[in-house]
């Protein structure tokens, strides 16, 4: 099974197949059936079911628009490009997030700004927004971390004050809300990824909604070679093939056909490590604020750093996390710091290096134990006591 949520290039202490995986996708019978059925049906490549996926997810989140594209680093593409970004424009990151944000920042050509995240919750920080914005700012993106969603009423009076978009990353908080309404529906477009380890799952896909009609019709026409619906090999403008095939879509539906489960499960395991990791020293959950309703991606904790620089921190958290594969338990680190990675222009700013050094996500999948969940607290436990 978890040669299923690896992937091939992640190196990451590959010791033996761990007794708890950190991730695994929930396929069933529904998923074989309806799969097989969209390839029974001849419609390999684009056909009805991807329809039915982008009007079921278009219901599911209340978005106007949903187009179904390739994966949620094409998701991100689409979105800034249907949004017109690019050469000279410069675009507000999180300096601590996963790099798809940064990077279609980069490949459209504009130039991304790394605002540091919040302590407590390691979102985005407001304040930061403000500090980087400069007439050139023709965008914002706030990432939605673990399955938290930012603070959308600062950014988006902020965003709307100076008449910018805002482009919510929804890819690790599919079906959270905020104020009642689903994350990815707040700004003027959201993204999602329905990569295999991701909330629901089409093996590789994702999604772009968008309030806007122009804006999503523009992007219809960009995900398909820039085509005119209306006159096939016309090319009204330059685009692209992102589209997702009939047996993804299948699949989509599949598990949107379980996903008071899927929704139910996380909640529960998130309230079942809750009650062990609240009472540990010298650990911080993430922060959740009161509008946000998370349908968590990952649990998710941070060490503190003890009198450590980052990089000792760091290094103390891998040998945790060493410790707790040695007794069968995959953990993740969190991201690296952009300001880490060479390949980025990100300045080192204080809280995304410390929230990276010391984050560890846990084991969270639908049908993980709950005492399964006792048992990766104290384990835990045991590898903080161990490690020096
Ligand atoms: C997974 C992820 C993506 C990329 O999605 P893919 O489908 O893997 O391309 C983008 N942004 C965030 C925040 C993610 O977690």
């Amino acid at each position: 099974m978890s040669n299923l949520t690896r992937d091939p290039t992640d190196s990451w202490l590959e010791v033996t197949t761990p007794r708890i995986p950190w991730a695994r996708p929930m396929l069933g019978s529904n998923e074989e059936e309806r799969v097989l059925e969209a390839l029974r049906s001849g419609w390999i490549s684009g056909g009805p079911c991807v329809d039915l996926f982008e009007e079921r997810m278009a219901e599911l989140l209340d978005a106007p628009h949903a187009i179904a594209v390739s994966n949620g680093t094409t998701a991100l593409y689409l979105a800034l490009s249907g949004l017109g970004i690019g050469r000279g424009d410069e675009v507000i990151v999180p300096a601590y997030g996963f790099i798809a944000a940064a990077n279609m920042v980069l490949a459209v050509g504009a130039t991304p700004l790394y605002a540091d995240v919040q302590a407590d919750t390691w979102l985005i920080e407001p304040e930061e927004i403000r500090r980087l914005w400069s007439p050139r700012t023709k965008a914002v993106i706030p990432l939605h971390l673990y399955g938290n969603v930012a603070g959308m009423d600062d950014l988006c009076c902020l965003a709307e004050e100076r008449g910018v978009p805002v482009l919510e990353d929804a890819a690790e908080a599919t079906f959270s809300r905020y104020r009642g309404r689903s994350a990815g529906t707040l700004g003027s477009i959201g993204t999602f990824s329905f990569h295999a380890t991701k909330t629901i799952t089409t093996g590789e896909g994702g999604m772009v909604v968008a309030r806007d009609p122009e804006t999503a019709a523009r992007m219809r026409v960009l995900r398909d070679h820039g085509m005119r619906k209306d006159r096939r090999y016309w090319h009204d403008v330059v685009g692209f093939n992102f589209r997702l095939t009939n047996y993804q879509a299948a699949m989509g539906c599949a598990q949107l056909d379980q996903l008071s489960k899927i929704v139910g499960e996380r909640q529960r395991i998130k309230a079942a490590y809750e009650r062990g990791l609240s009472q540990i020293p010298g650990v911080v959950m993430q922060s959740f604020r009161e509008p946000v309703e998370p349908v968590l991606w990952t649990m998710a904790v941070r060490l503190l750093p003890r009198e450590e620089t980052a990089a000792e921190l760091r290094a103390r958290r891998d040998l945790v996390m060493a410790s707790m594969l040695r007794a069968g338990i995959e953990t993740r680190p969190g991201f690296y710091a952009l300001s880490l990675l060479p390949a980025f222009d990100c300045p080192d700013l204080p809280v995304s290096s410390l929230v990276s050094a010391g984050v560890i996500c846990l084991p969270t999948f639908v049908g993980l134990a709950d005492e399964d969940i006792a048992s990766i607290t104290n384990l835990l436990v045991e590898a903080l006591e161990e490690a020096p």
